[in-house]
């Protein structure tokens, strides 16, 4: 072993994530095994599996667990379906994004296996922390209420602060991608006058110290229609919370579905790896479902994880899980149920494994 060791929480969460989780894990400790990285795996319940013994899906428990770890892999929650005296109800995964200020969600949308130029390579780089999500929109309190029975006041919040620093995250992705030097600002500011335009005057005062990346600006409806036509002509796209939540779901469907979009959570101090998907109810317990989102999260936290601590093996690891994910969807012969193959989640997660162990060392 080289370097210093990573410690990583590993947080299973509800529906297929046990399944995608512990695949994500298992790739993870294969690629480091190969690569000489030291890791050091630490289980935290969360969702119905911490309710269970602690009465509440995100105890404190977790969250300390979770302060001493370089990193986290979380799995799908299955917030909607929690029993109303949660404690952390509605959502543990808007609570850690906002407890630990992850303020960036990274969305990449590649093509895994197309090389033509129509291949798509962009990122959808999503605030994170405020906008219509009434979890995590206010200090105190819930952004949704009813001034009476008849209706319901749903609260969007967007500050300066948060506009300039995801501004900021997206314009210094572009640069480092060195893609198309393109930063797409999406937005709906002439129905959201003030909020859509506090957001766009801030990516433009960014966008004048990053001279050479440009910027384009859209309509969010107009942009959801280009990315189902023309989603190769993008780069890198900056948007508030919803925006981006809606518009990566529409983008994984060109790339072959939500199985294989990856995100990260990131802020100053820490980084979470998630898949864009849910918990997937419908297939959960199944041996079915597609690891492979949970798996390159995983992949894109190590990647996190080496911009802030520089350790070389850290970051063989990760292009090591991304070859081999790559190589095994290129080939085809055991690709899981939603890519159209017959390959159980344990067994796509082997053969990833055994591509691994079979690369020549970096
Ligand atoms: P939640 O309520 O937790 O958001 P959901 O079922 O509403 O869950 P998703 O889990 O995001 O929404 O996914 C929608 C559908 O896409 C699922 O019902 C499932 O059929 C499919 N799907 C999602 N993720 C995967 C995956 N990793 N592998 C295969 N199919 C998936």
């Amino acid at each position: 072993m080289t370097g210093r060791k990573m410690k990583i929480a590993v947080l299973k969460g509800d529906g297929i994530g046990p399944e995608v989780v512990e695949s994500a894990r298992s790739v993870l400790l294969a690629a480091a095994e190969k690569n000489s990285l030291g890791l050091d795996l630490i289980d935290l319940p969360i969702g119905f599996e911490a309710y269970k013994t602690y009465g509440r899906t995100l105890p404190p428990e977790t969250v300390r667990g979770m302060e001493e770890c370089n990193g986290w892999v979380l799995g799908p929650l299955s917030a909607g379906a929690y029993p109303k005296d949660d404690k952390d109800y509605p959502m543990a995964s808007g609570k850690i994004r906002k407890a630990f200020d992850l303020f960036a969600n990274i969305r990449p949308i590649r093509s895994l296996v197309e090389k033509s130029d129509k291949a798509i390579d962009l990122v959808i780089v999503r605030e994170n922390t405020e906008d219509f999500y009434p979890d995590r929109n206010l200090f105190k309190g819930y952004g949704e209420f009813w001034p009476n029975e008849d209706t319901v006041l749903s609260l969007r919040v967007i500050t300066r602060r948060a506009c300039k620093r995801i501004s900021e995250t997206a314009f210094e992705l572009a640069r480092t991608r060195s893609k198309k030097n393109l930063v797409t600002a999406v937005h709906k500011s002439n129905v959201l006058v003030e909020g859509d335009g506090l957001f766009l005057e801030e990516v433009r005062k960014t966008a004048k110290n990053y001279h050479d990346i440009r910027l384009n600006e859209g309509l969010v409806d107009s942009i959801g229609m280009q990315l189902v036509m023309t989603p190769e002509s993008f780069d890198v796209l900056v948007t508030t919370n919803m925006f981006g939540d809606i518009l990566s779901d529409v983008a994984a469907a060109k790339i072959g579905g939500l199985g294989l979009a990856p995100s990260l959570n990131s802020g100053e101090k820490y980084a979470m790896a998630q898949a864009v998907h849910g918990s997937a109810p419908d297939i959960a317990g199944k041996n079915v479902a597609n690891p492979t989102a949970e798996i390159l999260s995983t992949a894109m936290l190590l990647e996190w994880l080496y911009s802030k601590y520089g350790d070389e093996a850290i970051r063989r690891t990760a292009l090591s899980i991304d070859e081999a994910v790559r190589n095994v969807l290129s080939d085809g012969n055991s690709l899981t149920v939603d890519l159209g193959g017959a390959a159980s989640t344990e067994k796509f997660t082997s053969t990833i494994i055994d591509r691994i162990k079979k690369e020549r060392a970096r």
